[in-house]
């Protein structure tokens, strides 16, 4: 710290209030004062990309109160921190920058806050009081970087420390990974200001909770791009992906491309004119101001990764998250005739043809009033189902277990586990290796969809959701053959029972993220069961031969 910039700050000149201060003042003070502290163009003063004028628009957005429910990496973190510091420069009342945890706290302050200071002579002069990187006086005001949650172990100390601090300029960064308690207690301390500043921004994690009902009780402004070259001239308001990106939901259409919502022309992302593009707000007359950044209008995002990502199941959520920057809010969802008929087999060959090209075969079995079977084979990549249907005792189940020579078989552990175990240790006198399965839940966390009991070997646990979802996955991608007359087979009960099934979500209390279930149904399930049996036992057959890769080292 040199002496001129403590004189200088000892006489300080402040405009207050900030109303007082022109409307786009903090859009000039960034780029006669801001050096970029990260990335590829670290050291070199800020500057807006060209063809990103949303950021433009919030860069000279001064409400007191904006929240920004965002999609993730799309460079809020600089503007933020920029802003954070020009509050601190121009006005009066101690700044705090609030982080999930204490660690992401420290990297902040090691990192950009550290550069910041390092590269920017303007930032150092008005530098008056150093105690550490997280907590450093500028001009008159104390700023403070800080976790919501720490690892320390009087937490709770730390935490009325946290919100006994007196602020008027609160910046929260990914509020919805925040200790909720802490976020409520500094909102109201925030109240306590004469003239308080709150800038929240994250990737929105939790359904009508965190950054989404900020958003929602806003003004909510969207990007809008209006058509020009299908010269319908509509205003395409917030761009959404079943709307406005071709062949949403066939990752194989590829190039994927945004279209007019209306005339299906293409709209031009990079779109600068302000008679064609622009921040809509849904509901102008609220005070807090909004934004919603969505990762299809960014140029640098590949529109064909995005739909790839929305399409499998392992990425969805995270795809709703990171890019389309919207908490995960699927339908309850179920399959029904249309999906299955989809799937429905259109090739002329013969039955037993089909079964020649099928290897390995699995078999999967459900046991409710009668037992339900479901055989399954991988005719070059793609599961067939060749057989399904019902039989009242397991002779006939051997019968046929025996004349297809099934590979790997999953036999229902109830209603009878005993029973069910004879079977399976039975057909191993023929040489078919089949197991018994129950389910549990706790394989949901680690994605395992399967594993064999250490206790029993003839038994074998699988992730119930997990293993539903596959199958329902499957089927309504259209990644499984059917037979052709589907909505028939079994005397329609194949159909019925594949349709039965829901699949809903729940928020994990703890988290506040969205989990997927199969509410348990009264209507009768029993082949998509027999279904979700043959294609864990599939994984079996892999798993096996994983196995055997690994053991003879090819
Ligand atoms: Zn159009």
């Amino acid at each position: 710290m040199n002496r001129m910039a403590e004189t200088a700050f000892k006489a300080p000149v402040y405009i207050k209030p900030s109303t007082k201060l022109k409307k786009d003042w903090f859009y000039f003070w960034l780029l006669d004062n801001w050096k970029i502290t990260s990335g590829e163009f670290a050291g070199s003063p800020y500057r807006f990309l060209p063809n990103y004028p949303f950021m433009e628009a919030v860069a000279k957005d001064m409400s007191p109160e904006i929240v920004t429910m965002k999609a993730a990496q799309v460079g809020f973190t600089e503007l933020m921190v920029a802003k954070w510091y020009a509050y601190a420069a121009l006005l009066q009342g101690n700044l705090m920058y609030v982080l999930p945890t204490d660690e992401l706290a420290k990297t902040l302050a090691r990192g950009r806050i550290k550069e910041a200071h390092s590269i920017n002579p303007y930032l150092e002069q008005h530098l008056s009081g150093f105690d550490t990187l997280q907590q450093f006086k500028f001009r008159s005001n104390y700023m403070y970087i800080r976790g919501s949650q720490t690892q320390i172990r009087d937490g709770r100390q730390y935490q009325r420390q946290l919100i006994s601090i007196d602020i008027s300029r609160l910046f929260g960064d990914e509020v919805d990974e925040w200790n909720h308690r802490v976020f409520g207690k500094l909102q109201s301390r925030l109240g306590a200001s004469l003239d308080p500043i709150a800038m929240y921004f994250s990737t929105p994690r939790i359904l009508d909770g965190g950054v989404h009902k900020l958003f929602v009780e806003s003004d909510q402004k969207e990007w809008a791009i209006r058509c020009r070259l299908g010269s319908c001239r509509q205003w395409n308001i917030g761009l959404d992906i079943k709307k406005h990106v071709t062949y949403f939901d066939e990752p194989d259409r590829k190039p994927h491309i945004i279209i007019c919502e209306k005339c299906h022309e293409p709209l031009d992302r990079l779109e600068m004119d302000p008679q064609f593009s622009g921040w809509v707000a849904e509901h102008p007359d609220r005070e807090r101001s909004g934004y919603h950044f969505n990762k299809l209008f960014f140029r640098a995002a590949n529109i064909d990764t995005i739909v790839d990502r929305f399409n499998d199941p392992e990425t969805v959520e995270e795809c709703w998250n990171d890019d389309l920057g919207l908490p995960y809010q699927p339908k309850a969802f179920s399959i029904n005739n249309d999906t299955l008929e989809k799937c429905a087999c259109q090739s002329f060959k013969t039955w037993e043809e089909i079964l020649k090209e099928c290897r390995p075969l699995t078999m999967g079995v459900d046991i409710g009033k009668t037992i339900q079977y479901h055989v399954r084979g991988d005719r070059l990549g793609m599961p067939v189902m060749l057989e399904c249907g019902s039989v009242h005792g397991y002779d006939q189940l051997s019968e046929i277990a025996q004349r297809l020579n099934i590979n790997r078989g999953i036999v229902d552990a109830q209603p009878d586990f005993r029973a069910s175990l004879e079977f399976v240790q039975d057909m191993k006198r023929y040489g078919l290796s089949f197991k018994v399965a129950y389910f549990d839940t706790h394989g949901e966390k680690d994605r395992v969809l399967l594993r064999v009991d250490t206790k029993n070997t003839d038994v074998v646990v699988i992730a119930r959701s997990l293993a539903m979802s596959q199958v329902m996955f499957e089927v309504v991608t259209g990644k499984v053959i059917l037979p052709w007359d589907v909505i028939n087979v079994d005397n329609g009960d194949f159909a019925r029972h594949m349709r039965a099934p829901l699949r809903t979500f729940k928020e994990n209390t703890e988290t506040g993220q969205q989990v997927m279930y199969f509410p348990r149904t009264r209507k009768p399930d029993h082949h998509f069961m027999a279904y979700v049996y043959a294609l864990c036992a599939e994984q079996l057959v892999q798993d096996v031969a994983n196995i055997g890769r690994r053991r003879t080292g090819i």
